[in-house]
């Protein structure tokens, strides 16, 4: 049995007061959710997570970056480690999710090097993977997706891989109020399942956690929840709001 995993990324948004305070006020409300049903975590910009890890510091509610750097220290203006991330409270680290993949320019080259460094420096990375419109139009989700996540996961051992979450976000579903059907979805996780059976073995891919996003809300989450391969849900705009992040923690516990 795969724990359901609902994780709030809140992007480039919050400041230092909303920050904490939504943290407290998700917190709070999830007190009444049982913390072995569901796995919860919120990703704050990173000059708010430590003010943030502390704030739920109580509480059963991960910690997780939106992203790292691959490098463990050095001369690499603007970056951040593993190491610095651990040292100051974070669980998870996004890697390759799909702004930085298709905003700021990430390969997969870079995002494998990252995926590494999270798990070398003791962090659990959930890797982003997904298509673009263009290419579900031109039937190329399952050949975009396989490829993202063979080279996401490229030279990792089955132990390794084993820490990881994946997210799959179809592009075109996130931040547009464009949800992926239910069976769209199954059938990606599935893929994705399978792919990852072949890889490294049945087991793995039985216990690995795929998580859906891509415009989850609180009145989607249960159709999204009830497919065999949906693990959980990756939240970006529902997260913002405390009420309806507890909705779909709720929905999926
Ligand atoms: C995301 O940022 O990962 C995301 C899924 O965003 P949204 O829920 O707003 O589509």
């Amino acid at each position: 049995m795969r724990k359901p995993f609902v994780a709030g990324n809140w992007k480039m948004n919050t400041d230092s007061h909303s920050s904490v305070d939504m943290a407290k006020r998700i917190a709070l409300g999830s007190l009444e959710i049982a913390s072995h049903s569901v796995t919860v975590a919120v990703c704050p910009p990173f000059v708010y997570l430590q003010t943030v890890a502390k704030a739920l510091s109580a509480s059963s509610i991960a910690v997780c970056a939106q992203d790292v750097y691959y490098e463990s220290k050095g001369a690499f203006t603007g970056e951040v480690s593993a190491a610095m991330l651990k040292d100051i409270g974070c669980t998870y680290v996004l890697c390759g999710h799909s702004e930085r993949r298709h905003v700021i320019g990430e390969t997969d080259e870079l995002i494998n090097k990252k995926v590494a460094a999270a798990i070398s420096g003791g962090l659990l990375p959930i890797l982003c993977v997904g298509e673009l419109l263009s290419e579900r139009k031109a039937l190329q989700t399952s050949a975009v997706v396989s490829r993202q996540i063979k080279n996401g996961l490229a030279g990792l051992s089955a132990e390794k891989v084993s820490a990881v979450t994946i997210a799959y976000e179809p592009v075109w579903a996130i931040g547009t109020g464009l949800t992926a059907t239910p069976q769209q979805a199954q059938e990606a996780h599935d893929l994705i399942r399978k792919l990852l059976a072949g890889m490294y073995n049945g087991k793995l891919a039985e216990e690995i956690r795929i998580l859906y996003g891509g415009s989850a809300r609180p009145d989607n989450a249960e159709e999204l929840m009830a497919q065999d391969d949906v693990d959980g849900l990756l939240v970006g705009g529902a997260s913002l709001k405390a009420e309806d992040f507890l909705a779909i923690i709720r929905a999926a516990a």
